[in-house]
């Protein structure tokens, strides 16, 4: 993929492979605009996530690479952050990057997508948890903190779905999202995980293009060869859609290119 810009490093303690091992899959695949979005420290869930006092080295190691492979391709530097009420840091927000990603893995505190709490389910109502989330996904635009909406459609990772009409659903974030210019990321997890599609789904693509909400592309990789994995498939899926471009960030101001 031409840009993708959502990918770890064993800095968050659940991603393996260096640096440069990314970046080399990376160019294999021919992309020029390469971001590291590692999962921002948090004084919340800290086993999943870098510390504070992390920070600075992170974000010189990834300035580093992109001096190293200027000539090659351009390497940006963001953070992945969560939206959770309480715990959303200004060392974070303030932080000079080049984007923020809003990525909601948590509702009341139960880490949804994390297979360790995935009993949870049984005990909650599938309709009322997905209009939580999107519920939730709309907050967090509405906050204007962030650039990119992580995985917007995160909540069906274990593939349990709801009785009632997804977009009707995801409307008012959707919305939310268009107004406060945010950018949704085409991210190919969602292929590795049991609902075995991207992030977002065909339709609620669709729904975002007859919005004009512009998108950018994710491998959201965790392991270097993770980096561009079904890449063919989401710009398929981007093209047949609609869109013809897709954007990044430099120092939080917004970019387009073709793919
Ligand atoms: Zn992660
Ligand atoms: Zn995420």
């Amino acid at each position: 993929m031409i840009v993708d810009l959502h990918n770890h490093t064993p800095r968050c303690h659940h991603a393996e492979g260096k640096m440069e091992e990314y970046i080399e899959k990376a160019l294999l695949s021919g992309t020029k605009y390469f971001g590291i979005c590692d999962h921002a420290p948090m004084d919340f869930d800290p086993e999943y996530r870098m510390a504070f006092n992390e920070m600075a080295q992170y974000q010189s190691d990834v300035l580093e690479q992109k001096e190293k492979y200027k000539k090659q391709i351009e390497i940006l530097l963001g953070y992945e952050v969560d939206y959770l009420q309480g715990h959303m840091d200004k060392r974070v927000l303030n932080a000079d990057v080049d984007y923020l990603i809003g990525s909601v893995h948590f509702l009341d505190e139960w880490g949804f997508d994390n297979p360790e709490f995935i009993g949870n389910y049984e005990s909650k109502n599938i309709d009322e948890i997905w209009q939580k989330y999107f519920d939730t996904i709309e907050e967090m635009a509405k906050s204007k903190l962030f650039d990119i909406v992580g995985h917007l459609d995160l909540i069906k990772v274990f593939k349990f779905m709801p009785k009632g009409n997804i977009n009707e659903i995801a409307k008012n974030a959707l919305i939310a999202i268009k107004n406060a210019d945010m950018v949704l990321e085409l991210n190919i997890a969602g292929y590795r995980k049991p609902v075995a599609e991207p992030y977002p789904s065909r339709s609620l693509l669709k729904q975002a293009f007859d919005l004009d909400i512009p998108i950018t592309f994710s491998s959201d990789a965790h392991k270097p060869e993770q980096v561009a994995l079904f890449n063919d498939e989401i710009v398929k899926m981007a093209k047949d859609v609609g869109y013809k471009k897709c954007a990044f960030f430099r120092k939080r101001k917004k970019e387009f290119i073709s793919f």
